[in-house]
């Protein structure tokens, strides 16, 4: 009986949802009028807890609900957005230093199965195009706020902002959230060793966002080998300071000898800097949703901005 109760209650939220063009006026009663309902994508601070709202370890369910909440949030932006599956095998740091894209290098079988988002809108063979990357998993068993939950946030409210003005960019542009970036960078290394000859050619630059936006330790960064693709962006925003520490998912462009850099504020060169409570962060400490929307739009401008010309050699 409680399961049948639950069950006509079920059917009559479904109801509901699709009889929701029924609209009400001030004093309450129903005028009939045929209003769309439209599903917007969420607010930026409703999305960065949402994303830091679970643990989200290579592999986990927390991860794959991410995905998930991601893939959607893109599809409601307009997106087309898929969300591709790879195994994760066991590897160490001998084979990551020295053999980086052996995938399996031990011969086993996965350890776990993850998952990147990948979204475009309107793409165009004849352009190239420039990757703006995230990625969304979280080490161990924290909830990521800072590394990365920031990023994915920042990344996902800079897709929002440059989905109108995607048609007119001469170049095109691919959002990915990679998971398992904390495991050897295996979600962008998964997808770059997928991407054929034509498809690597096509790729001129890869824009990485790796732990931003907190209200500690904050100074702009770039971190990069200097390319025309890091040249453009400091010609844009010169008040950036570059380092080249190479730590997250644009190695695995760099090493198919894609231009990338890392979009970082937060200075590991602080001597309050604290790597440790990353990784066991348990709440949100550090991240202000100010500073998401703030380096969204230091993303979103430069996207609007920068001459593609000038990441060629001529
Ligand atoms: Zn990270």
């Amino acid at each position: 009986m409680k399961n049948l109760i639950i069950i006509l209650f079920s059917i009559l939220l479904l109801t509901s949802c699709e009889m929701s063009n029924v609209s009400y006026d001030d004093s309450g009663t129903s005028n009939n009028e045929k209003t769309e309902t439209v599903i917007k994508p969420d607010d930026v601070e409703i999305a960065f807890e949402k994303i830091i709202s679970t643990s989200r370890k290579s592999g986990s369910d927390g991860e794959y609900s991410t995905a998930q909440y991601l893939d959607e949030q893109l599809t409601l932006m307009g997106y087309k957005s898929e969300i591709v599956p790879f195994d994760v095998y066991r590897n160490d740091i001998d084979y990551y230093f020295n053999d980086f894209f052996n995938i399996n290098p031990f011969n086993e079988e996965p350890i776990a199965t993850s998952n990147n988002v990948i979204a475009e809108k309107d793409f165009d063979m004849n352009k190239k195009t420039i990757v703006f990357s995230a990625h969304y998993d979280a080490s161990r068993n924290s909830i990521g706020a800072t590394d990365n939950g920031s990023g994915t946030a920042v990344l996902l409210e800079t897709a929002k902002l440059i989905e109108p003005y995607i048609k007119n960019l001469d170049y095109n542009v691919r959002i990915i959230f990679f998971g398992s970036e904390e495991y050897y960078l295996s979600g962008s290394k998964s997808y770059v060793s997928n991407l054929d000859s034509d498809e690597l050619d096509n790729i001129i630059g890869c824009f990485n966002i790796d732990m931003t936006s907190t209200k500690e330790w904050r100074k702009m960064f770039i971190d990069c080998k200097e390319s025309l693709f890091s040249n453009e962006f400091l010609r844009l925003n010169p008040s950036f300071e570059t380092m080249t520490m190479g730590a997250s998912d644009e190695i695995s462009f760099f090493k198919k000898d894609i231009m990338s850099l890392r979009f970082t504020t937060v200075d590991i060169f602080d001597e309050n800097f604290d790597s440790k409570a990353l990784v066991d962060e348990s709440e949100n400490e550090y991240v202000e949703t100010e500073f998401i929307k703030e380096d969204a739009n230091i993303i979103f401008n430069f996207m609007k901005n920068l001459d593609i010309d000038n990441l060629y050699n001529n």
